[in-house]
C-alpha cells in the first residue's frame, strides 16, 4: 500500500504517521523529517532547504522530489509506504505519480487530518520547534491553504481522498485512520476474491 498523509502543520501528522507505520509495518519517508536529518549534518542539501523552512516557505519542488527519488530507490520502499508531509503541491503530487508510474504503482489512499487553524496554532506554540515562532506558523498556515490545500481536490477527483477528524485524543485519531485502513484492506481483499489474479483451470 502507499499512502499520503496530508494535514496542516500542527495537525499531528508526524504522531499519527509514526502509529500508523507501526501498525501497518511499513516504510516511512517524512521529508520534514529528511530535511532537518540535512540540516544537522550540515550537507549541502540542508543548507539550501534551511532558507525556506525558517521563513516557512516550502522548499522549492525540484529539490523536494529529487531527494524523494533517491530516498525511494532504497529497497525498504519496495512493498509500499506511508508518505507524511509530501507530496505538499500539485507539481509535487504529479512528479510523484510519474515516478510511481514509471514502477506500475501507485497511490492507494490519500488521508487528509482535518484540524481548525485556532487549534493549530495553540498546539504549535506549545511545541517549540526551530520553525515554531508566531510569525513562521501563521505564515506556513497560509503556505498551506494556498499550495497544498489543492492537492486534497486533486486526490478527491481521483477518488483517493478521504477526510479524517484530527481533533481529539491521539487515540481517538488514530482510531479513525485505523477503521479506514480497515476498510480498505477489506475492500482489497474482497476484490481479489472475486477477481482473482491467478489463473485456475
Ligand atoms: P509541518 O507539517 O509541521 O510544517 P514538516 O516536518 O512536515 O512540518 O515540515 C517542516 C518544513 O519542511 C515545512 O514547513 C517546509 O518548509 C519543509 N517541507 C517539508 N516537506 C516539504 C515538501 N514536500 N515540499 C516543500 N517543503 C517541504
Amino acid at each position: 500500500m502507499i499512502i499520503i498523509l496530508i494535514g496542516p502543520p500542527g495537525s499531528g501528522k508526524g504522531t499519527q504517521s509514526q502509529r500508523l507505520i507501526d501498525y501497518l509495518e511499513t516504510a516511512h519517508l517524512s521529508t520534514g523529517e529528511l530535511f532537518r536529518e540535512h540540516i544537522s549534518s550540515e550537507s549541502a542539501l540542508g543548507c539550501e532547504a534551511k532558507q525556506f523552512i525558517s521563513r516557512g516557505e516550502l522548499v522549492p519542488d525540484h529539490v523536494v522530489d529529487s531527494m524523494v527519488v533517491q530516498t525511494l530507490e532504497q529497497p525498504r520502499f519496495a512493498d509500499g509506504c506511508l508518505f507524511d508531509g509530501y507530496p505538499r503541491s500539485v507539481p509535487q503530487a504529479e512528479a510523484l505519480s510519474q515516478l510511481l508510474n514509471l514502477q506500475q504503482r501507485e497511490v492507494t489512499l490519500v488521508l487528509e487530518l482535518d484540524v481548525p487553524d485556532s487549534v493549530l496554532v495553540e498546539r504549535l506554540l506549545a511545541r517549540q520547534r526551530a520553525d515554531d515562532t508566531l510569525e513562521t506558523i501563521k505564515h506556513r498556515l497560509e503556505v498551506y491553504g494556498a499550495q497544498t490545500r489543492p492537492l486534497l481536490e486533486y486526490y478527491k477527483q481521483r477518488g483517493k481522498l478521504e477526510t479524517v477528524d484530527g481533533q481529539g485524543s491521539v487515540d481517538d485519531v488514530f482510531g479513525r485512520i485505523q477503521a479506514v485502513v480497515n476498510q480498505l484492506k477489506t475492500d482489497s481483499s474482497e476484490s481479489e476474491e472475486s477477481n482473482p489474479s491467478t489463473c485456475s483451470n
